[in-house]
């Protein structure tokens, strides 16, 4: 009896493990791209996704059953291409996959990208459980476009000069004139934008610092050079 009863633990445990190996993933996708809406949203939480697997191992069905309607899609999306070890018969396997989401906020990094873009890292928790972090990554350091990782050449508009290119400080904040009668601001703004609108001395972002630090930007070295004098002549008066 006590033979038996071995036996049969023995036996059960073995189809138990055998049931849990042919909901063994053989392959595992998290969410990779994070939209900008839910990174604008800051949309995180749990997305429950049941999917039905083939006898070959294949999605053949993947159903947000709950959870934010900015990370559904992609979510499903990625239940989609899990595969899982084949089975003889045709009876379809079911398992529900957790995806939670973490909103990470906004992430300064310095790794000489251009724009903002969103990003995710994630990890595997047990077999059906996906950890995603994910969050909108800001660079410390704004770069200008590049092709093929070159930087396109720009002319000056008034010298047709080839321009350089140059990292500057990021500045916030706005310009405010002094007075009325006060008109040098003025006559300076439009001396910068008929005169040397490539002078490029400043890189103004307005009143939010979101934590850019420095911005490549073009200048025209004809540009710079006569804005100094006309400041030292106006300066003079
Ligand atoms: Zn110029």
């Amino acid at each position: 009896m006590r033979y038996l009863l071995t036996l049969f633990i023995v036996i059960s445990a073995a189809m138990l493990a055998s049931a849990q190996g042919n909901l063994e993933p053989v392959f595992r996708k998290a969410p990779e791209k994070y939209p900008l809406a839910a990174a604008a949203a800051r949309a995180e939480g749990e997305v429950i996704v049941a999917i039905e697997i083939g006898p070959e191992g294949n999605v053949t069905s993947a159903k947000v059953i709950s959870g934010h309607p900015l990370l559904r899609a992609i979510s499903a999306q990625a239940a989609r291409e899990w595969r899982f070890v084949p089975v003889t018969g045709s009876d379809l396997r079911s398992l529900v996959i957790q995806f939670r989401f973490v909103d990470k906020g906004w992430v300064l990094i310095d790794e000489g990208f251009i724009a903002m873009e969103t990003r995710t890292e994630s990890s595997f928790e047990g077999s059906n459980v996906v950890k995603v972090s994910a969050g909108l990554y800001v660079p410390k350091t704004l770069l200008l476009p590049r092709k093929d990782g070159v930087i396109e050449d720009r002319y000056c508009e008034v010298h047709n000069r080839l321009m350089e290119v140059e990292l500057q400080a990021v500045s916030y904040g706005l310009i405010a004139r002094v007075s009325d009668e006060d008109d040098y601001f003025e006559r300076y703004d439009r001396a910068e934008e008929t005169l040397f609108p490539n002078a490029n001395l400043d890189s103004n972002r307005g009143c939010v610092d979101n934590g850019i630090e420095n911005e490549e930007t073009y200048f025209c070295s004809i540009c710079r050079a006569e804005r100094e004098k006309w400041l030292e002549q106006n300066r003079r008066k």
